[in-house]
């Protein structure tokens, strides 16, 4: 994009987010108020985040610090003071699931364990509990330790089973790691198996990525997340590309590449889960991201409350000397004005490409009228059907404009936030 599409992009993304959310909600991120509290809740979800990574890849943008055994134990004592502030805040509520990620949480399943018992001691966990893992450290050992931690749902961050594309992401693993990791994973009786695949990366063709989604469902993947290679500035595949002077694949090639995805996940009888997810049986869905609501704990994790999100410090010393003063690790939040929760909702139930009608009502109360004129619309162009009553589901071409509109979001909003997040550990504010 040029700076002048981004111009445009901009002025676009500010126009439909005050037509559909209002002008009362400020699109600002600043420090909570003093004494700052989260309301009660009954129910939630609950994200630990593991920051340690053994190899920085180059296009990751996550909040992470290199793996020092020395760490872990400050890590787990902030970690669980930080379930105890939470639980204190909000009361014994119910957690519906249970999200571990990172970061490579495989590099400290021990704490992982202890975080969890506490998590359990202090709240009413009556969903699965998943998990990312990293070919690199997926061994008897770990699938043992994820057992005893009760972990239900696996994914296995793969990216590509190619050589030259995992040479190029700078995962520091070879192919027959990644195929050993998922063949074991796969045998150990965990309820799903997810494997996440990159597509659009430089070089890539179609035949790479089906043969990739092949490979992972010969090994046993249940499910398979399939997503493009995302730019952040402040991530060095922009130094990477330069280097190389390989060019990214342009909006054409990544349509041809998602629609051969959705087509090869059809015929394999994969159901569309998620914009991006496909999933094979009955086995239960693996999602990170589609929840509606949750808190999270470890440095830069997020939150999403009934009246705003709120973001932890992203540096991890000031993250454990904030959890060892028991003060709250909150640097940052957005107070939700308006129904900007329901429309939140509606963004991540198309995300989910199977919007609930039933639901509009409750959850964007006056505003449901505007989003039941926007779902028709949709469906009048045919990026959207009925099959079932009582559900609009995104059609394939659809499905598509999340996925952009995903890329946009977190190439925009994400980057912005978290660019200033990193700079500084408890920033004044960040306009979005
Ligand atoms: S992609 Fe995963 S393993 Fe690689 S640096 Fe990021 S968090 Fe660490």
């Amino acid at each position: 994009m040029n700076r002048l599409d981004n111009l445009l992009a901009r002025l676009a993304t500010r126009a439909v987010r005050r037509y559909l959310v209002g002008a009362d909600q400020r699109w600002v991120f600043e420090q909570p108020p003093q004494g700052w509290m989260p309301p009660r809740l009954e129910r939630t979800s609950l994200y630990l985040h593991v920051p340690f990574c053994r190899n920085f890849c180059p296009y990751c943008p996550y909040t992470k610090i290199p793996f020092n055994i020395a760490l872990v134990e400050p890590y787990t004592r902030a970690a669980i003071a930080e379930v105890d502030w939470w639980a204190d805040a909000i009361g014994p509520a119910e957690i519906t699931s249970v999200y571990i990620g990172g970061g490579t949480p495989t590099l400290a399943l021990d704490s992982v364990t202890s975080v969890l018992r506490r998590v359990r001691e202090r709240f009413r966990v009556t969903g699965d509990v998943c998990i990312e893992t990293n070919p690199a450290d997926v061994d008897n050992e770990t699938v043992k330790q994820l057992h005893d931690a009760d972990v239900a749902l696996v994914s296995l961050g793969v990216q590509s089973f190619h050589p030259r594309h995992l040479a190029m992401l700078g995962r520091g693993y070879l192919p027959h790691v990644a195929e050993r990791a998922l063949a074991l994973l796969a045998e150990s009786g965990f309820a799903s198996i997810n494997v996440d695949l990159m597509f659009a990366l430089p070089g890539q063709t179609v035949g790479d990525v089906t043969a990739d989604l092949a490979r992972a469902t010969q090994l046993g993947a249940s499910q398979l997340t399939t997503y493009p290679l995302f730019t952040f500035p402040y991530s060095s595949v922009g130094k990477y590309r330069r280097l190389s002077a390989v060019g990214m694949p342009d909006l054409r090639t990544r349509r041809a590449h998602y629609r051969d995805i959705s087509r090869w996940c059809a015929q394999q009888g994969f159901e569309r889960v998620s914009v991006w997810g496909f999933k094979q049986g009955a086995v239960p869905r693996y999602s990170s991201v589609t929840r509606d609501g949750y808190i999270g704990i470890g440095p830069g994790a997020g939150s999403h409350l009934p009246d705003g999100f709120v973001l932890n410090t992203f540096d991890f010393n000031s993250w454990i000397d904030a959890e060892r003063a028991g003060r709250t690790a909150v640097a940052l939040r957005m107070a939700f004005a308006g129904q900007m929760s329901g429309w939140w909702w509606l963004y991540w139930r198309l995300y989910d490409t199977r919007i609930p009608l039933d639901d509009l009502d409750e959850v964007l109360g006056q505003d449901a009228p505007k989003a039941r004129w926007w779902l028709r619309a949709v469906e009048q162009a045919g990026l959207a059907v009925r099959r079932q009553r009582g559900y609009v589901e995104l059609t394939e071409p659809g499905a598509f404009w999340p996925h952009l509109a995903q890329n946009h979001f977190a190439l925009n909003y994400v980057n912005t936030v978290w660019t200033q997040a990193r700079r500084e550990p408890w920033p004044q504010a960040v306009s979005i």
